[in-house]
């Protein structure tokens, strides 16, 4: 213990959202975090919004020369606060599943602002789909195809189909897990198979085939991955337009963009932008994007208060309220997440910064230079805003985090945290058994 603290992290400019430290203590926009943990208790995810507009603002700029339409991903940070701000913008969304229909429907967008991806849907969820009218159904199997035919011929309507191609090119992002454009992943259609599965399309009678899609993965920093897949997929725009396709009219590029969690940089949507543009030119066609990550990972933070510090084995803890349950990233992912003391303390310290749960992956940074908080202080999880709360979990029992959206000198508790009746709601401990 006792280094002296350089730097406290990133700091915001002056006006601008963020996180800046104003007379040494940390703030999401002009709110001091000790006021929301106060509030809300901890751990507690908090998120700007003036961060989500920017960002929003940012890629919806750099398209501005061609037809295009943002489709937020809803798996990312899935609150109706959070969705209607984004819907407030002019953002679309990018669901994966009939609770994410649900959740966008409640946060009021119509039927024709989703794009529905997933590479397993259940014949309810397309039946809900196209109850709703979604702008189009992104397919990634011949059998989902069929399905799909069916599902559209019970409700006596023509689905709107854009074939998810897998257009197999490496991908240089930091985990295996957010790679999905590889050959052999599960995701999307074979690359030699798409012309055959397109003209199948056609000819069934309740599909029309409108677009073509990829998503390649996630966290990808550098523009040479949706270079080379694009490449591709333009490719087979042609080729499945010279098959006869009348209505191709979308071109879904994915999302993936890659925010920065520590000293890398994030990706450089101007480039990205020019590229995609480029490599379009001339198409006619709509271009969707389906950003979640970008949109608001640097939005967020999870507030947590250090419990207890302790030693074992040569080495230092700091044992927070928050855990894996809360944030899996760390442990699923390896994930690097910078950690901010609210209250720097001057004094540094390297430790494993663990949570309460009963598991050694239970980690928010392993061998981590981090303030010497001492039990009782503020510790912010940087970069939270995407697959935090959305990926927590009730494990050991424990109720998931409170929510809270701020925007300029407000705050609003946008997610109650859990309680222990939350906890059992579903459960039955007298059974009612019936015949087997
Ligand atoms: C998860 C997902 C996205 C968003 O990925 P990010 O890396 O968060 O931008 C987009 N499209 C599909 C199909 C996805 O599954």
């Amino acid at each position: 213990m006792g280094e002296s603290v350089l730097t406290a992290g990133a700091v915001a400019a002056p006006g601008e959202p963020g996180f800046p430290y104003v007379d040494g203590v940390l703030h999401c926009d002009a709110v001091p975090a000790p006021a929301i943990a106060e509030a809300a208790g901890t751990p507690t995810y908090v998120y700007s919004a003036g961060v989500i507009r920017r960002q929003y603002r940012r890629l919806d700029a750099a398209f501005a020369g061609v037809p295009h339409r943002i489709h937020y991903s809803v798996k990312a940070n899935s609150n109706l606060a959070v969705l209607r701000l984004l819907q407030a913008e002019g953002a679309g969304v990018d669901i994966v599943s009939g609770g994410e229909l649900y959740r966008a429907r409640e946060a009021g967008f119509a039927g024709g602002d989703v794009v529905f991806s997933g590479v397993g849907k259940l014949a309810r969820e397309l039946h809900e789909a196209l109850a709703a009218g979604v702008r189009v159904v992104n397919v990634e199997s011949e059998g989902e195809l069929l399905l799909l035919d069916r599902v559209a011929g019970e409700r006596g309507v023509v689905a709107p189909v854009a074939l998810r191609v897998n257009p197999e090119v490496a991908v240089d992002n930091p985990h295996e897990y957010i790679r999905t454009g590889e050959k052999g992943h599960k995701f999307g259609i074979p690359f030699d198979d798409v012309a055959r599965v397109a003209r199948e399309a056609r000819a069934l009678p309740n599909l029309t085939l409108v677009g073509l899609d990829m998503h390649i993965g996630s966290q990808i920093a550098s523009w040479e991955p949706y270079d080379a897949a694009l490449a591709r997929l333009v490719s087979l725009v042609v080729r499945v337009r010279a098959d006869g396709a009348r209505d191709l009219q979308y071109l879904d590029v994915g999302g993936g963009l890659a925010v920065s969690y520590d000293e890398e940089a994030p990706a450089d949507v101007q480039r990205f932008a020019a590229g995609v543009i480029e490599a379009t030119r001339g198409l006619d066609v709509t271009l969707i994007l389906e950003p979640g990550r970008y949109l608001v990972a640097e939005a967020g933070i999870l507030l947590t208060e250090v419990l207890f510090r302790k030693r074992s084995g040569g080495k230092e803890y700091v044992i927070t309220d928050a855990g894996m349950n809360d944030l899996l990233r760390p442990s699923h992912y390896e994930a690097f997440h910078r950690i901010d003391a609210v209250r720097p303390s001057g004094e540094e310290v390297v430790a494993d910064v663990v949570g309460p749960v009963c598991e050694s992956g239970d980690f928010l940074a392993l061998d981590r230079r981090t303030d010497d908080a001492a039990p009782g202080a503020l510790l912010a999880v940087r970069t939270t805003g995407a697959y935090g709360f959305s990926m927590a979990s009730n494990y050991n029992s424990r109720p998931r985090p409170a929510e809270v959206l701020v925007d300029g000198d407000r705050f609003a508790v946008v997610t109650e945290r859990e309680r222990y009746e939350d906890l059992v709601r579903q459960e039955r401990a007298s059974l009612e058994w019936r015949a087997g």
